[in-house]
């Protein structure tokens, strides 16, 4: 098989038009691997792998049936089946900051740890002045910056756009990634413009993309229930739209373990599937469990290892057309998110440096991970760590290196 980034070699960056989606004749690929016994025995795999074959995507009816197998080897072997046949044996990640703006949030979901009242003793908001002064000692190591928040009350597009002129004029290198649906919903609001509007002069300002979050579940009779107020499944699908309209990658993601069912999340897919099949914007899909400390939501149902990674799992077979899966180790933790590397995943969040909305919710992933952590994390996988971009336009091949002086450049 041609390796995804042939003549990507130890200490080289690889700068590169390949597809961001990994090989493009996957399924070709596909039919031509050695298939695990596990799956050329069920007749549900089976079928679901042939329809990947040849009718290009398995249905929804195939998604939950391939869900509910209780072979769950079978399944995670199936994935990454899938996962390889793009990407080979490489795994993405990135040098990034997480950066939270503000827990001051005129919302209240009922799964949300981590905004205060404007008036808390814990509410924060971020100046501009020190939002530069944290990326400050990271700007020679990090290629993207990512940053949401809640909604602040006061904030309006002139915050924002002087937060991202300031970033990019001391930091050009560095990708800003920020801003969740509902904050440009209601930023667009609080500035009296259009959605469209608001993503253009943000864009103008320096923004780059926008990642996934507030997706939640895409079905609004569970939203009405755990985060009522927010916006509704099509504003979150129409303001992604409206971004790649404009040509601003985004992400999306997926809260589950809530109150939802297991066809809801096949639901979730399909709308994200089927925007896709439409914009062809979406970069890369983040699924992630709810974690209920400190969050007002007792009904959740919670979701165990094996239905974290039965989810990833489904969502690589599912999501043909959205090139990446993420397993999002702020939320899953690092052992579980190993786990998800060989389950359909092919890239790996971050360095990340700082984060506060998964840990106000029970996260214990360090946050201190140099990028060594990550790549023997990876390596243990047996597979490929490959540093890349925010947009997947160039790479570098890492190995472990001990030295605790060790840091990569920037690659923007
Ligand atoms: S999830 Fe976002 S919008 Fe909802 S309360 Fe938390 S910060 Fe606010």
């Amino acid at each position: 098989m041609v390796e995804f980034l042939a003549g990507i070699v130890k200490g080289t960056l690889l700068e590169t038009n390949a597809p961001l989606g990994g090989h493009e004749d996957w399924r070709g690929i596909l039919q031509s691997m050695e298939i695990p016994t596990s799956v050329s025995t069920n007749p549900v795999l089976s079928e679901a792998l042939n329809s990947l074959i040849h009718d290009g995507r398995i249905s929804r009816e195939q998604a939950l049936q391939v869900y509910g197998q209780p072979d769950i080897n079978a399944i995670f072997a199936l994935a990454n089946l899938v996962k390889r046949s793009r990407f080979d044996n490489q795994i993405f990640f990135n040098q990034n900051l997480h950066i939270n703006t503000t827990n001051i949030c005129v919302l209240a979901c009922r799964f949300c740890a981590f905004r205060k009242g404007p008036r808390h003793s814990d509410a924060y908001e971020v100046s501009v002045e020190e939002y530069l002064h944290r990326i400050e000692p990271l700007s020679d190591k990090i290629d993207e910056v990512h940053s949401v928040g809640g909604l602040h009350p006061t904030w309006t597009i002139e915050h924002y756009q002087k937060l991202y002129s300031s970033t990019k004029k001391i930091y050009p290198q560095i990708h800003i990634k920020s801003l969740t649906a509902v904050e440009i919903k209601h930023l667009a609001k609080r500035s009296n413009i259009s959605v469209k509007e608001t993503l253009s002069k943000l864009q103008t300002a320096g923004l780059d993309s926008i990642p996934g979050g507030g997706a939640e579940i895409l079905v609004d009779r569970i939203r009405d229930r755990i985060c009522r107020g927010k916006e509704t499944s099509k504003e979150y699908l129409d303001i992604h739209r409206e971004a790649h309209k404009l040509g601003i990658p985004t992400n999306c993601t997926m809260l589950f373990g809530t109150i939802e069912s297991i066809e809801d999340r096949i639901t979730h897919l399909e709308l994200l599937r089927e925007l896709q099949d439409e914009t062809n914007g979406f970069q890369c899909f983040v699924p992630y469990p709810f974690l209920p400390d400190f969050t007002r939501l007792p009904e959740a149902q919670l979701a165990t290892s094996n239905e974290i990674l039965r989810t990833i799992a489904i969502s690589r077979l599912m999501l043909d057309n959205i090139p990446h899966i993420k397993a999002y180790r702020m939320n899953i933790g690092d052992s579980v998110a190993q786990m998800a590397l060989v389950s359909g995943a092919d890239d790996i969040d971050g360095t990340v440096g700082h984060e506060e909305i998964m840990h106000a919710a029970g996260s214990t992933t360090p946050l201190d991970s140099q990028v060594n952590d990550l790549v023997q994390l990876i390596e243990d996988t047996n597979q490929l760590s490959v540093r890349r971009n925010s947009i997947y336009s160039k790479f570098e091949v890492i190995y472990p290196n001990k030295d605790e002086n060790y840091a990569l450049p920037v690659l923007n």
